[in-house]
């Protein structure tokens, strides 16, 4: 309980309103619930936000990833350049298709693979890169896209978090060779869970619709060896809902982002930096603190103020990564993702925050410079 006996301010907050309900519920009484024509409206209207790119709905994001990563050809004995501080997602998708990850680090500002890091992690073996557009900012794509041209390598968007965000006018999940989308409640819009995959090539998007159904296109005539990672149409309906909403909700989190950037001021605690070119769409409003962090965390908690730390452990010392890497004296050298896991603080910054709630959190914040 806060200290005030207000109530907590929570981190997130999905939101699941009377309009999602309705048309969960239509789609249950059509009796026509497994992937339908929900899902294809659903793609047809996701692609507005990508350049018109094909878009392909699925179960999950991490679906999104393991199965664009299989389209492209991505398996045992190539390596893929994936973020160590990102959510392990970005770099399961990877292992599950047989692939190895090859951990890079991040630039300091937008939490992004640097570009030079990546260049320096290529190798013979080297198929993909996979930047991740972490807490809404988007990565480095103006430099990244130039490093896959040169080595010819694929690139993969791990756009989970960041719909909407874009680089020079370029809405991230239309860079790279394909992207990919969660709508996890908790994520910018929701299908109660789901996924996309977005790309530019026609064959690609058909090996996806084949991948996600068994490898069938026609019933009963599998072409290839696939799965089933079909979106119900209870879902699209769901995520059709809120791609009504998506883009008011966005304006609302970058508002809430740009007061809080006005307001905090405390000693040792950095605003989120926002790259030149770049659209920040605030999956998350994310801090650094100097000095002893779970002191400020529980401080923001007392005071009702819901925090968390995206993500406390990078992929790299995790168990499945770590321990291999271990066996065969393999070292990551990364120390911004090391600098950065060790900082970061998330506040809240979802739209549904009142003015008061956002005069409570810069409150809160700023009460932490007093403990430097
Ligand atoms: C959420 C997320 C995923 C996975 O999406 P799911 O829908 O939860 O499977 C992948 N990568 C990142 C960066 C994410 O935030």
């Amino acid at each position: 309980m806060s200290s005030d006996n207000r109530e907590t301010i929570p981190a997130a907050r999905p939101v699941i309103g009377e309009e999602e309900i309705e048309a969960v519920v239509r789609v249950l009484r059509s009796g026509r619930v497994v992937q339908g024509p929900e899902v294809a409206a659903f793609e047809e209207g996701f692609s507005e936000l990508v350049d018109g790119r094909h878009c392909v709905a699925v179960n999950s994001g991490t679906s999104a990833l393991h199965l664009l990563l299989l389209a492209l050809g991505i398996g045992p004995g190539d390596e893929v350049i994936v973020p160590s501080f990102s959510f392990a997602a970005s770099a399961n998708a990877v292992r599950l298709t047989g692939a190895d990850v090859v951990f890079a680090d991040i630039e300091p500002g937008s939490f992004g693979l640097a570009p030079a890091a990546v260049e320096a992690a290529i190798t013979p073996r080297t198929a993909a890169i996979m930047p991740v557009h972490l807490y809404g900012h988007p990565a480095a794509m103006d430099a990244l896209m130039p490093i896959a041209r040169k080595h010819g390598l694929a690139v993969v968007e791990d756009a989970c978090q960041a719909h909407t965000a874009a680089v020079g006018g370029t809405p991230v999940g239309a860079f790279g060779s394909g992207g990919t989308f969660s709508f996890y409640p908790t994520k910018n819009m929701h299908s109660l869970e789901g996924g996309m995959v977005t790309t530019a090539d026609a064959e690609i998007a058909r090996t996806l619709r084949l991948l996600r159904n068994q490898g069938m296109e026609q019933r009963y005539a599998n072409e290839i060896v696939g799965a089933n990672m079909r979106m119900t149409d209870v879902s699209a309906a769901v995520g059709r809902v809120q791609l009504g909403k998506v883009h008011g909700w966005t304006e609302q989190r970058r508002a809430n982002a740009a007061y809080l950037d006005r307001h905090i001021s405390a000693p040792g605690v950095t605003v989120p930096p926002v790259a030149e070119g770049a659209r920040h769409v605030y999956h998350q409003y994310t801090i650094r603190v100097q000095g002893d962090r779970d002191a400020a965390m529980a401080r923001l908690s007392e005071a009702g103020i819901g925090n968390a730390v995206y993500y406390p452990t990078p992929i790299h010392r995790l168990k499945p990564y770590w321990e291999p890497d271990q066996k065969v004296g393999r070292i990551w050298d990364l120390p911004e993702t090391e600098r950065a896991a060790a900082e970061v603080v998330s506040l809240p910054v979802h739209p549904s925050l009142t003015a008061q709630d956002l005069e409570r959190i810069v409150d809160a914040v700023n009460s932490l410079g007093e403990m430097q």
